[in-house]
């Protein structure tokens, strides 16, 4: 199973992908992640992420393509994987296909999970408060929300277009959500 979740900041995306990944046994590749990991060990890809992340902004698709063409050529990418965060723009889009005809692994679905901007808010000021996120900061959360309506939404419906778009009400019960997200799978 190849999947992508995709959504606003604050909607569960990261909580839904882990369980995914669980429930089909494929791995989580969070860019998201990958880039903390890099920046709390001072890596040189950490140090040039930094800058971008720290502001809300994203990291330059070139870094972040290549990060993700190598993640999906490890071993444990063959029998599929889940993508939390990538693509973010239609560059992504363009580069993620390219990456997919090359490996011979079309993308099965895309899970597109969405909420009121008030619970979105809301979730994001609680882990802010939870975690100390150094983007978690009022500027880059707004930043982060408006690229996401700006480059980031309008990929849902190339991917509607493409007729592999799974959409899922994110508010509710986590359970509740991943419920839904298997049945619509399975
Ligand atoms: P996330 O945890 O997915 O919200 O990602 C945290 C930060 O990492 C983002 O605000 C960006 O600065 C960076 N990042 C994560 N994924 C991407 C991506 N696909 N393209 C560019 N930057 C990204």
């Amino acid at each position: 199973m190849r999947l992508l979740i995709m959504g606003p900041q604050g909607v569960g995306k990261g909580t839904q992908a882990k369980l995914i990944a669980e429930h089909y046994g494929i791995p989580h590749i969070s860019t998201g992640d990958i880039f903390r990991y890099n920046m709390k060990n001072n890596t040189p890809l950490g140090q040039e992420a930094k800058s971008y992340t720290d502001k809300g902004q994203l990291v330059p698709d070139e870094l972040t393509n290549k990060i993700v063409k190598d993640r999906l050529a490890m071993d444990d990418a063959k029998n599929g994987w889940i993508l939390d965060g990538y693509p973010r723009n239609a560059a992504q889009v363009e580069a993620l296909d390219k990456m997919l005809e090359e490996l011979g692994t079309p993308l099965d679905k895309v899970v597109a999970l969405d909420a009121d901007r008030d619970i979105l808010m809301k979730r994001i000021a609680k882990r802010a408060a939870e975690e100390g996120r150094a983007d978690d900061n009022a500027e880059a959360i707004a930043q982060r929300l408006k690229t996401y309506d700006e480059e980031t939404a309008p990929l849902l419906d190339t991917y509607k277009s493409r007729g592999c778009l799974v959409p899922i009400d994110g508010e509710g019960d986590i359970e509740d959500i991943s419920k839904t997200i298997f049945d619509a799978l399975d």
